[in-house]
């Protein structure tokens, strides 16, 4: 079943009705570009990723195969800029497309973020940032290495940063080191639940860099893409969760891992500046929950209609508390696509205060939000409903996922919201 799945391509397109977009173009004001660009994502998620999804859910399986569809539609360069071959898109273009990719496969969505934000931080958030003349021009040297591999080839980009302590939460210093040496450094550390292990051809780590006798310091985080066949780097663990099991997160152990120069995503000191004044960076996990949450309610309305595929055609939309649990989650969906449409709209340098609580509000609403939207489509629709041979029991499990993600898990955006709602910089109780 499996192959059969994944030997369907962007070119053997089946003849469906399409879905309407999340994000109406003339309604929430996206230009023609843009609506192509999501056009793209949403076409290919409908007719080629929903059919595959079932099956790399089952077996725990990175989605390959829809890694190549997205190559070949110019997705996996989405948000490099056109002059290194990419689409150019800006970061709401990126996030509505993504929302649509999850809205059909989550694992394949998730995974798509880790991969862009590898392009949309040394992209468009590091054009934004300071440096000097000398360390942009390298900057950009450096970068359209990467480009090129991504668009030419296909090179996939995962991106590690947890690692089990605090580091991950913005807290600490990532205990993952960097040590500099002649013409790069050496790697040693251990990432958690890194998503694409094994499948990457690059591992976008989040290091300190630190000399010998030095203090490790959160200022001096590198970002750094490391060769997956470099020697010195394993996978380990098995992976075996309750859902998003296609993201295959397994743990990468770095032992004395010697990575040039020229793999640097970012150059020093830039990668902490952008989380100091571009907070938005961390919300690009939220788009896949977007998606679930539409895709839920889709299924709600058709298997409601008696109009999904493998199941009885069998209306139950006459009766009251029907309409109104689909009145609750359709209320429920706006409202999380409104506040969520306003933070990626206002994703940039220097956001303020109430743009970054936004931001947060934005996270938590979608996060803990698709999961409450799946939970009433099972209660709703009923036992059927919740068969494996239907997608809405997987999305259950993978929208259950969405509030654990560092660094702006829900508990902590709740904790970040609380305090900084309360306390200006700087103030305190004492
Ligand atoms: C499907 C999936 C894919 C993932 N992919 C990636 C990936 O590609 N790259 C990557 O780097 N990570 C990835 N992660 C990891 C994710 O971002 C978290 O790091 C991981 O879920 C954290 O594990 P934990 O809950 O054991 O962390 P812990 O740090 O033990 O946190 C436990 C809980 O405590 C709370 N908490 C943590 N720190 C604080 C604090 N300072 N104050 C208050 N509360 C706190 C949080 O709410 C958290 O949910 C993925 C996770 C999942 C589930």
């Amino acid at each position: 079943m499996m192959t059969a799945q994944a030997s369907k391509s962007v070119t053997d397109i089946e003849e469906i009705d399409p879905d309407a977009p999340i994000f109406d173009p003339q309604a929430f004001r996206l230009n023609d570009e843009q609506a192509s660009i999501i056009a793209t994502a949403r076409e290919l998620g409908q007719t080629v990723f929903a059919g595959r999804a079932a099956a790399y859910d089952r077996d725990a399986k990175f989605p390959t195969e829809n890694y190549r569809d997205m190559h070949r539609a110019g997705l996996l360069g989405i948000a490099i800029p056109k002059k290194h071959g990419g689409l150019g898109a800006d970061y709401q273009t990126y996030a509505i497309a993504a929302a649509e990719i999850g809205r059909y496969c989550g694992a394949t969505a998730l995974t798509w973020n880790m991969h862009v934000c590898s392009t949309l931080w040394s992209g468009a958030l590091a054009d934004d940032l300071d440096m000097d003349a000398a360390t942009r021009a390298e900057h950009e040297r450096r970068r359209a290495v990467h480009y090129k591999r991504i668009v030419d080839d296909g090179a996939v980009y995962s991106q590690p940063f947890s690692e089990g302590g605090a580091a991950a939460a913005g807290g600490v210093a990532f205990g993952t080191e960097a040590k500099p040496v002649k013409g790069g450094w050496i790697v040693n550390g251990k990432k958690i639940f890194a998503s694409l292990s094994g499948h990457a051809d690059y591992y976008g780590v989040l290091c300190t860099e630190i000399a010998e006798g030095e203090k490790a310091s959160r200022r001096n985080t590198l970002y750094l893409a490391l060769p997956a066949n470099a020697d010195g780097i394993s996978v380990v663990g098995d992976w075996d969760p309750l859902g998003m099991r296609g993201t295959v997160s397994r743990t990468l152990l770095f032992k004395d891992v010697f990575v040039a120069e020229d793999a640097a995503l970012m150059p020093r000191g830039v990668y902490f500046q952008a989380a100091m004044r571009w907070p938005h960076m961390f919300l690009t996990l939220s788009p896949t929950y977007i998606g679930l949450a539409q895709g839920a309610y889709d299924f709600t309305v058709r298997y409601l209609r008696g109009e999904v595929p493998g199941t009885p055609p069998v209306k139950r939309r006459m009766y009251p508390t029907k309409q109104i649990a689909v009145a609750q989650m359709q209320i429920k969906l706006e409202q999380i696509k409104a506040i969520w449409f306003q933070a990626i709209t206002e994703a940039r340098a220097n956001p303020s205060k109430e743009q970054v609580l936004r931001a947060y509000a934005a996270q938590y609403s979608a996060m803990e939000g698709a999961n409450e939207i799946a939970t009433l489509a099972i209660r709703t629709c009923g036992g059927q409903a919740m068969l494996k041979s239907l997608p809405l029991e997987r999305i259950y499990r993978d929208s259950r996922c969405g509030s654990l993600m560092l660094p702006w898990t829900a508990e902590l955006c709740l904790d970040r919201i609380g305090r900084e709602a309360l306390y200006e910089t700087g103030e305190s109780d004492d």
